[in-house]
């Protein structure tokens, strides 16, 4: 039997029609403050668990849970919900995340309305976590509403909510939580609602994101300090070879010169030069870095940073060659790289280019994985359809230049999950900042693509 074609117009009214709803419920969820800071009450972190899983079960879950795995430090994690619709035999399941926790709400002072008194003004809801990320959660819960109510037994998918609770404090246990409910979690399709749209009235799928490794570079030139008097001249100190070291790792233009990783010219859309330098507050003489356009040396092209740097500090600097100084850099990775082949590629460099035979040391520190879609599927091709049905506006496919660790974990755990990265955030959103605030109509035409995208899944 040919599967049931897309009801759009049916989904359209009923998001049209829930909307309230899902007003009211966004506004519950961001009166409860839940922090997963240790500086903050645990309590509250427990109650807004709660809410989301009595929200899980008044939209029609049928198996709601809220779980939590053991920390490092042996004591439980965050509360996470669990919830779900089981599918029909030999249909997909989707797997719906976004997190119940938020950022502290900083000085409430600086809140034009408190941060846990949502509050409608202009066309927004404001609050702290409105945007980051109870819009992603509300969002799950009115697709599934209305994907349910309007298709009833015609749907097949299964379908899984999975809110975490201590996304803004580092998912401290959520590689163990996903080891643990690995079974409770399978999905084909993960769409991750925690990132947001281009711009008001233009949607966007974020496509890629660059990963991180960092580490440090010493530099050991001489067996102790030396007199500069005495042996300068024939004696170069470590701070002058380690300052030539790190000047090769870029070329005249300011492009990361390290040979061997992955580059690629490639977005989609460009931000114009002035919009940028102001967003950046580049002083008016400074010139740009790279080449290219802008969005593929901030999405599609590495880009390497020191840091921090260990040497004498200029008020105890006395008349001496330093014998050696460290610097610690930080490489973002392009989606194509691998944080091991970055890592060699920095060990050959900095070997290659050790400055007048010194002895150079590379420390690997922390690494992570990039991410990039593979834009030939047809999840993809499905949430792009939904997105420009919903907005009426072909979708940007947006990269991201920072991670996302979540997104690594979850495609690390489910290699063969396809994962989509949606939000309803945008630039005016303000997410971990004071006045935080979600545009309501954004918010809905997300929650319309998201119906969409699980009815053409169902319809697959
Ligand atoms: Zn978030």
């Amino acid at each position: 039997m040919a599967p049931p074609p897309v009801p759009v117009q049916l989904l359209r009214e009923q998001v049209d029609a829930d909307y309230p709803r899902t007003i009211h419920e966004l506004k519950a969820l961001v009166a409860v403050p839940g922090v997963a800071w240790a500086e903050f009450d645990p309590a509250d972190l427990a109650r807004s668990a709660g809410l989301v899983a009595a929200l899980a079960r008044s939209a029609g879950f049928t198996h709601v849970d809220v779980l939590a795995a053991e920390g490092p430090d042996g004591a439980p994690g965050a509360p996470a919900v669990v919830a779900r619709r089981l599918a029909k035999p030999g249909w997909p399941t989707v797997l719906l995340y976004a997190h119940h926790d938020v950022q502290p709400p900083g000085d409430p002072a600086l809140w034009t309305s408190a941060p846990f008194a949502p509050e409608e003004r202009g066309g927004r809801l404001w609050g702290r976590g409105a945007a980051d990320d109870k819009s992603g959660v509300v969002t799950h819960l009115a697709a599934f509403r209305c994907l349910i109510e309007v298709l009833g037994d015609d749907c097949g998918l299964g379908i899984t909510l999975f809110i975490e609770g201590e996304e803004e404090s580092g998912s401290v246990t959520l590689d163990r939580f996903l080891a643990e409910h690995a079974a409770l979690l399978a999905s084909d399709v993960i769409i991750v609602a925690d990132s947001g749209v281009w711009k008001i009235g233009v949607p966007a799928l974020t496509t890629s994101l660059r990963g991180l490794v960092d580490g440090t570079i010493e530099l050991r030139a001489l067996e102790h300090g030396l007199h500069s008097g005495t042996y300068g001249g024939p004696v170069l100190d470590a701070v002058t070879l380690l300052a030539k070291l790190l000047a090769t790792l870029h070329d005249e233009t300011g492009a990361v010169a390290v040979e061997g990783l992955v580059a690629a010219d490639g977005a989609d859309r460009d931000i114009d030069e002035e919009t940028f330098r102001t967003d950046a507050a580049v002083p008016p003489g400074v010139r740009l870095a790279g080449t290219g356009t802008i969005t593929s040396r901030l999405w599609t092209k590495p880009a390497l940073a020191i840091i921090g740097l260990d040497a004498p500090a200029v008020a105890t600097a006395s008349n001496t060659l330093v014998p050696a100084a460290t610097a610690k850099f930080s490489l973002r990775i392009a989606p194509g790289d691998r944080p091991e082949n970055a890592m060699d590629a920095i060990r050959r460099h900095v070997a290659l280019h050790a400055p007048g035979g010194a002895e150079v040391t590379v420390r690997p520190g922390r690494a992570s994985r990039p991410f990039a879609a593979d834009l030939s599927s047809p999840a993809v091709g499905d949430a792009l359809w939904a997105m420009e049905e919903s907005w009426g506006v072909a979708p940007v496919r947006a990269g991201v230049g920072g991670s996302i660790p979540l997104v690594s974990a979850l495609a690390r755990h489910f290699p063969a999950a396809q994962i989509l990265i949606t939000g309803a955030e945008d630039p005016d959103s303000r997410a971990h900042g004071e006045d935080e605030s979600v545009h309501l109509g954004e918010l809905k035409r997300s929650i319309l693509a998201e119906a969409l995208l699980l009815a053409k899944l169902n319809a697959r």
